[in-house]
């Protein structure tokens, strides 16, 4: 260990190990400093990776040289492609992982593949000066130097679990909480809020009655997470999910000891997932409903732990037997593990400028889910931001943000920066409103199109000339479709009229892609990545374009820039728009309009206000 590196990464969760590993390529020293090497990567709760919007994240940081997508295929154990007969904007692949396998794919990576040095340690206080952090304090006192730091710390800063009315300090279970830091942080002027999750118990699936769930087979017709995964796993080399329900047993029983639920017993402060509730929430919240669905889902390959997905709770762990015991195939089950709820504190993002530095101290970055959001490929996405970041800025380069019609990532910052977070934020597809140009199968295109060439050469070194490639393909192909007759052959074997120009019959939605595809060979030289995205831009070039006009049209009211000296208290605005913009001193209109509780009458009344200082400027 050194007594100084440019950049110091703390906590190597996902957020972490993302960072750390993006930093490094720039070429600088980066020092990892988590408690301890074997946990680094580890999954707090259910060992899956993707899902809903998720799964492009996960793409996303893929192309830019991440991790978790290559970790996640290497530990894969089960495949399935989410809303499949729905449109490609929803399409989402989930991978169920094995749990140690995952931790070590990670580790391997990294370890490999980078000069991160890993120093196992507790992080209790971070060393300031002025509008500048300038280091780390470790448990035993030792002083690191550094130009930034960045905090990935997750569940940890005062981290309290909670089993029905037993509450005891952690950070995961068998885990220490971190005391000191959130101290430290508070000292430094930054405000926290306190938020919780929650993970279900976990079964021995020896005991399960397998004639009473429903199976559910892995799927083989699937794209791996990473542009560099080769393999495909068939059916029969995956483990199977099974399902089993909650019934009115189960729900009475909840209902009878919920006052012994930490969570309702009022034990808990901290706000939870609004779109991820505990069983109790989902029982107390929506009586209607007179049975939730369970996934009972492998924890690894050679493990027998079942993760029943569906059932996180804080009950006392007796109820939490006789609760499982209520469910149909899993009346004779063995608990393993009880499940748990998990309070933390995190730091009220809104403190956080988009590049993820801090406001106030510009070389402190935030990742994962200290910045208040909750879920892996949350924190890797964020990770992979802040560690570019924080190299760019120790080189003294321009940060890169990534719009929010390019990156679910870059929708993730910008809602949690200027709207901050009440909840733990999850991201959703429902969250971005350019839904149809951040599908899975573009991730690669809209990185290309997102990060300046230097710095995507620098962070995916191996992808990025890949991605050009396949990019000027489809840009060829598609000019040659654009101008390209069908012969009276071609048009009698797709019946329809002599002379139709194939781009055109290509963007009809019935269009038999497999017979163009034989008479063209032309488009089996494109990879399957890029076949697959020139397929969906072609069948769906209506709907895109008309995005993409929403787009250039919000870009450009958007981009009217507001004058550093505009005083906002002279231009007639409502007190709350008049102490947002004061707060967030917004650079310009569209990062003005994206400020919680800012209304379309406070921007005409800001437009307005700088088309007349424009006005004044050039009459005097
Ligand atoms: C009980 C529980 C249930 C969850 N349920 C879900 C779920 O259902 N779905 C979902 O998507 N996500 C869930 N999550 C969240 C998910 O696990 C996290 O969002 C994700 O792990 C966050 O990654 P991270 O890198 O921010 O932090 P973590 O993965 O928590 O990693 C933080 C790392 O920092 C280290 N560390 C902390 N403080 C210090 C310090 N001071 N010095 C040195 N090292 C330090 C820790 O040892 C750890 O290695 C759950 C988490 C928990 C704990």
């Amino acid at each position: 260990m050194r007594d100084f590196y440019n950049i110091i990464v703390v906590g190597g969760g996902h957020a972490g190990v993302e960072a750390s590993f993006a930093a490094q390529k720039f070429g600088i020293d980066v020092a990892l400093i988590t408690r301890t090497a074997d946990s680094i990567g580890r999954m707090s709760c259910n060992p899956s990776v993707g899902g809903l919007a998720k799964s492009r994240v996960v793409r996303e940081v893929d192309a830019m040289g991440g991790i978790i997508g290559a970790a996640a295929d290497m530990s894969a154990i089960q495949y399935r492609v989410l809303n499949r007969r729905k449109g490609p904007a929803v399409q989402a692949t989930r991978a169920q992982c094995d749990r140690n396998g995952y931790e070590r794919a990670v580790q391997k990576l990294l370890r490999e593949n980078s000069t991160v040095e890993i120093v196992e340690d507790s992080v209790k206080a971070l060393l300031w000066h002025g509008g500048k952090v300038v280091g780390v304090r470790l448990s035993a006192g030792t002083e690191i130097g550094a130009d930034a730091v960045i905090l990935t710390t997750g569940t940890f800063l005062g981290g309290k679990i909670f089993i029905g009315e037993k509450g005891f300090l952690a950070g995961r279970i068998g885990e220490d909480a971190e005391a000191g830091l959130s101290d430290s942080l508070k000292e430094m002027g930054l405000k926290l809020l306190r938020f919780k999750t929650g993970t279900p118990p976990r079964i021995d699936g020896r005991t399960v009655n397998y004639e009473k769930v429903q199976i559910q087979a892995g799927e083989k017709d699937y794209v791996p997470f990473s542009f560099e995964t080769m393999n495909i796993m068939s059916v029969e080399q995956q483990k199977p999910c099974y399902i089993t329900h909650t019934n009115e047993k189960t729900h009475d029983l909840i209902r009878e000891n919920l006052l012994l639920s930490a969570l309702y017993g009022g034990k808990i402060v901290g706000i939870g997932p609004r779109y991820c509730p505990s069983i109790e929430v989902k029982v107390e919240k929506f009586p209607q409903h007179k049975s939730h669905i369970v996934f009972l889902e492998p924890e690894g390959e050679n493990s027998y732990e079942l993760y029943p997905n569906g059932i996180s709770n804080s009950l006392p762990e007796e109820i939490q037997i006789e609760m499982l015991h209520s469910i149909s195939g899993l009346e004779n089950v063995e608990m393993t593990r009880p499940g748990y709820a998990v309070e933390y504190d995190v730091i009220d993002p809104i403190q956080a400028l988009p590049t993820l530095n801090i406001r106030a101290f510009d070389n402190l970055f935030l990742a994962g889910q200290i910045l208040g959001t909750s879920g892996y490929e949350e924190a890797a996405g964020l990770g992979l931001l802040a560690g570019t970041n924080a190299a760019l800025n120790v080189l003294q380069k321009k940060m890169i943000t990534l719009p929010r019609h390019l990156s679910y990532i870059g929708v993730m910052v910008d809602d949690l920066v200027y709207r901050g977070a009440d909840e733990p934020y999850r991201l959703l597809t429902g969250r971005a409103e350019y839904r149809l140009l951040l599908r899975e199968d573009n991730a690669w295109l809209s990185v290309l199109e997102a990060i300046p060439k230097d710095v995507l050469k620098i962070l995916s070194p191996n992808m990025h000339e890949k991605f050009i490639e396949w990019r000027d393909k489809m840009r060829n192909l598609t000019i040659f479709f654009d101008n390209k007759g069908f012969s009276r052959a071609e048009a009698e074997e797709l019946h329809i009229a002599n002379g139709t120009i194939a781009g055109k019959y290509l963007r009809r939605p019935d269009a038999d892609w497999e017979s163009v595809e034989a008479m063209f060979p032309k488009l089996a030289e494109l990879n399957a990545v890029p076949a697959a995205t020139f397929r969906v831009e072609m069948k769906y070039s209506g709907y895109i374009e008309r995005q993409m006009r929403d787009v250039r049209q919000f870009e450009k009211m958007g981009s009217i820039e507001i004058p550093d000296d505009l005083d906002y208290f002279a231009i007639g605005l409502r007190r709350e728009a008049f102490e947002k913009f004061n707060k967030f001193s917004p650079r310009n209109i569209g990062e003005a309009s994206r400020i919680a509780g800012i209304s379309p009458s406070d921007i005409a009344v800001l437009i307005g206000a700088i088309q007349k200082k424009f006005h004044n400027k050039q009459l005097g």
